[in-house]
C-alpha cells in the first residue's frame, strides 16, 4: 500500500470514528486522553522490580523490533514499548496488545478501527486482552507489568492502530 493511500485510509477511519461520536467528539477525545494518561503505566511498584524486562521498539515504518519473545507460564514481565519514530500519535500511533488464545486478530483490529476515542481498543474487549500498552506517538515510551498466562502456547501481539496489523505490526508471545 502506498503512503498516500494509507493516509487516506487513516483519514477515512478518523472521519468515521468522529462521526460515530456525534459532535461532542473533541471534548471526549481530550478527556479520554487525559484518563489514559493518568492511568499510564500503572506505576511500576517495588514488588514488580524483579519482573523480567522485554523491550519492543516501534517505528515510523510500522515495524516492531522483535517478532517473538518467550516467557514462562505465570512469569512476571515488564514490557516496555519504545516508539522510536517521530510522527504524532493521531497519524502514526503504536501500541502493543497481547491477545488471549482463541481471539481472532483480524476481527479484533477490524473492531478497533471504530475505537479511536479508546486508543483503538474495541469497547468490551478487555477479556480478549492479556495485556496492553498505551497508544504512543513518536518519542514516547510506556512500561507495563503483567503476569504471563499459565497456559502454554502462542499468543498474538499486535498494534491495533488502523492498518498496522495488516502491514506487519504483529508477533508472537510464546509461553513455554
Ligand atoms: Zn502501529
Amino acid at each position: 500500500m502506498t503512503k498516500v493511500s494509507l493516509r487516506l485510509l487513516i483519514l477515512a477511519c478518523l472521519g468515521i470514528a468522529l462521526a460515530a461520536c456525534g459532535g461532542s467528539d473533541q471534548t471526549q477525545t481530550e478527556s479520554e486522553a487525559a484518563t489514559s494518561r493518568s492511568e499510564s503505566s500503572s506505576d511500576v511498584s517495588a514488588a514488580d522490580a524483579e519482573a523480567r524486562e522485554v523491550v519492543i521498539q516501534a517505528n515510523d515504518q510500522m515495524k516492531f523490533s522483535i517478532e517473538q519473545f518467550a516467557v514462562s507460564p505465570g512469569e512476571r514481565i515488564r514490557l516496555v514499548l519504545d516508539n522510536v519514530g517521530s510522527m504524532p500519535k493521531f497519524s502514526m500511533g503504536h501500541n502493543v496488545v497481547i491477545l488471549d488464545q482463541g481471539v481472532d486478530p483480524q476481527k479484533f483490529v477490524d473492531d478497533a478501527i471504530m475505537a479511536a476515542a479508546n486508543d483503538y481498543l474495541p469497547p468490551g474487549s478487555e477479556d480478549q486482552i492479556i495485556a496492553h500498552t498505551k497508544l504512543l506517538g513518536g518519542g514516547e515510551k510506556d512500561t507495563i507489568v503483567f503476569t504471563a498466562p499459565k497456559t502454554e502456547g502462542e499468543y498474538v501481539f499486535l498494534c491495533s492502530f488502523p492498518g498496522h496489523y495488516q502491514l506487519g505490526m504483529k508477533g508472537t508471545m510464546l509461553v513455554q
